[in-house]
């Protein structure tokens, strides 16, 4: 008998939005599909992959039945969801009249580019962005929708809000501190192995018993809204009992002394009211991270909120006052940029072919631009989904829908947003094209590998977007540049300098050899080049020049906060159509602690309806002891038109700014919950 082959496993990583960007084999079987699972040899996810790519890479991402496969053009009226086939030509020429129109009448600020992390590898993600800079298009600013305040926030006081600590510090930390961060769901291999990787205590932060928060040494289950106390509160008590850093604070920062007179004037009473942390838990969490050195992650969820640049602006007074930074084991994270990773965003992104300061608009805004029609005459939307990940989504919607909105959405499935599109583009998925993809916060960089071919006539974002470059008849080289040509140069500019085809038969590389120190020799890249507490730049942007201990306001009988972190089953609003994941996941569930739950007459399992200034939802009621008094917690981003209960968080959310970089601030969202009416569900939104 003869043997055949075994077939040889393929090396890629994955591409979602998640802190681990996990190592994949890709193994054919018999029938030529792939079995797609973990790569033992990653460094961050051993072998392990979480359950909803297992179950999406084995299923959605690979049924062709699902993908978009041909271009599509409207046939009905506005989500109606009626489309037609037609080729590329077509597509590229409707798509490149309607844009010269727009152009000759309105000019390029007239056209809409909104964009995200769907795939993250850099050519996916980021190259379109040469033709959008190009016609000098309005962007729709990425990080509102995400974490430009805490960004904002670590750059005002340490001149970078996109260079964390290397992760592998941990062996030398002492503490280690994650604050608004849940990685059990959201990079749950650094949950398992990297948390795991230390003997030293855990202290978690976070008003919502996670995963994480419960293998904690120590859970401050903090009321939503009263971070920045919490912080002065650990201070203040670092101060009472000497524990300040003080010829640190003397050398290396600058404005200690506005910060110390808040610290005088600080009551702990008043912080254990405001935080709903008692004193002796502020007191034990001053020892553990004063000890140091120490590690503290910050979430980007906990920036969604009112005031939360001031609150990450606090939180990071504690590496500043104890002096657990620029040394070995300590430091902070928030996110690990490109630039972190040596690699050049800006190339990719052809920030040279910019013709002027490209105009943008935030998410938070973008009801109100679309508004205005002669402002907003074309859209597109690729690596997004607005329609569901969006806040104000009836309101979205119905501008959506408005007839002379020319819409183009590229994705590989026909999303909410998709539905209301005028021409729908097919793009592959990173399982269809080479890529190189960097992790956010381990110091990773990996070679993203075809592992098979796009269904029918899929085509990558960066192809597509040459094509139309092509059609608009530019001419610039830079908007036609080859995939190959941009990642061996990139991958070559990056550490540790290996060419892409020799990353490719690695797969995932350290940037590095050894751990790389956050801001070595306390070289800060802030104007002055100290830490920064008092920030002129801060100020100039209309901003108080130190950080303060506010809090939120108490809630009023009967009203809830909103928290609508990311759940298990969801990468932001990616797998929302899988349907073996749809099975499992119930979007439009609501947890509420028993009390508050006896107390609005809504037993376990009850349906409640929901109201927000924005629009009302009906979800099921889960009782959970760990969720606090008045608060309710919502998993984020179902997809509307599939979801059970008829709707998703996003009817609720609205558009209110956080203090910085007009952020989102969703998880502020006050609501009243009560019984709904028997049988009644969230009506499907329409346009
Ligand atoms: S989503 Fe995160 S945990 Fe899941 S496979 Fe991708 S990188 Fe790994």
């Amino acid at each position: 008998m003869q043997h055949l082959p075994m077939p040889m496993p393929m090396r890629t990583v994955c591409a979602r939005d998640c802190y681990d960007s996990c190592g994949l084999l890709a193994v054919p079987d018999a029938d030529g599909r792939l079995m797609i699972r973990g790569d033992k040899s990653h460094p961050v996810n051993q072998g392990g992959i979480c359950a909803k790519c297992s179950i999406a890479y084995n299923g959605s991402y690979q049924n062709d039945a699902l993908r978009l496969t041909m271009p599509l053009r409207r046939a009905g009226k506005k989500g109606q969801g009626k489309f037609k086939p037609i080729s590329w030509d077509e597509a590229l020429d409707e798509i490149s009249s309607r844009l010269r129109n727009v152009l000759r009448e309105e000019g390029p600020q007239a056209i809409l580019n909104a964009h995200y992390t769907g795939t993250r590898g850099v050519l996916a993600r980021d190259f379109p962005m040469r033709f959008f800079h190009a016609i000098g298009a309005t962007e729709v600013s990425p990080d509102t929708i995400c974490n430009i305040a805490g960004q904002l926030a670590a750059e005002y006081l340490y001149g970078s809000g996109l260079q964390g600590f290397d992760p592998r510090e941990i062996a030398d930390a002492a503490c280690v501190v994650v604050w608004g961060c849940n990685p059990s769901v959201t990079g749950p291999h650094t949950h398992r192995h990297w948390l795991k990787s230390t003997d030293a205590p855990l202290v978690v932060v976070d008003p919502v018993k996670t995963d994480t928060a419960r293998k904690a040494d120590l859970h401050l289950q903090l009321r939503p809204g009263s971070d920045a106390m919490l912080a002065f509160a650990v201070l203040k008590v670092l101060k009472l009992q000497g524990g300040l850093a003080t010829g640190f604070i003397a050398q290396h920062v600058m404005g200690w002394e506005d910060i110390d007179r808040q610290l005088d004037a600080l009551s702990l009473d008043e912080a254990q009211q405001a935080t709903g942390i008692g004193i002796a838990q502020i007191e034990q969490f001053a020892r553990l991270y004063g000890a140091g050195p120490s590690l503290l992650w910050i979430g980007m969820g906990m920036t969604r909120q009112r005031w939360g640049g001031n609150a990450v602006r606090s939180i990071l007074l504690l590496p500043a006052a104890t002096g657990s930074i620029a040394r070995a084991g300590a430091g902070f994270s928030f996110i690990n940029g490109a630039g972190a990773h040596g690699v050049d965003l800006a190339d990719v992104m052809g920030t040279h072919l910019r013709r002027n300061q490209a105009p943008s608009v935030s998410h938070m805004d973008l009801v109100e631009r679309l508004r205005d029609s002669a402002a907003s005459r074309a859209l597109f939307c690729w690596n997004i989904n607005i329609a569901a990940t969006n806040p104000r989504q009836a309101a979205l919607r119905r501008e959506l829908a408005r007839e002379s909105l020319f819409t183009v959405v590229a994705d590989l499935f026909m999303t909410d947003t998709a539905d209301l599109a005028d021409i729908v583009l097919p793009a592959a998925s990173f399982l269809e094209h080479d890529d190189l993809v960097y992790s956010y916060f381990h110091m990773t960089l990996s070679a993203q590998v075809a592992v098979r071919s796009p269904p029918g006539l899929a085509l990558p974002n960066q192809e597509i977007f040459r094509r139309l470059s092509r059609r608009m008849g530019f001419c610039d080289e830079a908007l036609f540049e080859k995939d190959e040509t941009i990642l061996e140069r990139i991958t070559r500019g990056a550490q540790p300098g290996m060419g892409f085809e020799a990353l490719k038969r690695t797969g995932t590389v350290m940037v590095s050899d050894k751990p790389l120190r956050q801001f070595a020799g306390a070289a800060f890249p802030t104007p002055s080049g100290m830490i920064e507490v008092r920030s002129s730049k801060a100020q100039k942007d209309g901003l108080p020049a130190v950080p303060s201990p506010r809090y939120d306001a108490t809630l009023l009988e009967g009203e809830f906060r909103l928290l609508t972190p990311a759940g298990k089953w969801l990468s932001n609003s990616i797998f929302g159509n899988d349907p073996a994941i749809r099975r499992r996941y119930q979007e439009t569930h609501v947890r509420l602690h028993p009390r508050d739950a006896t107390r609005v007459q809504l037993p376990q399992g009850s349906m409640a309806m929901i109201t927000s200034t924005e629009g009302t939802l009906t979800a099921q009621v889960v009782h959970d002891s760990g969720v606090l008094p008045q608060t309710a917690v919502m998993p984020k981003n179902g997809w509307a038109k599939l979801a059970r209960g008829g709707g998703s968080s996003n009817q609720l959310t609205n558009a209110c700014k956080s203090d910085m970089g007009e952020g989102s601030s969703v998880q502020s969202l006050v609501v009243r919950i009560a019984p709904a009416a028997p049988s009644s569900r969230t009506p499907q939104p329409s346009p």
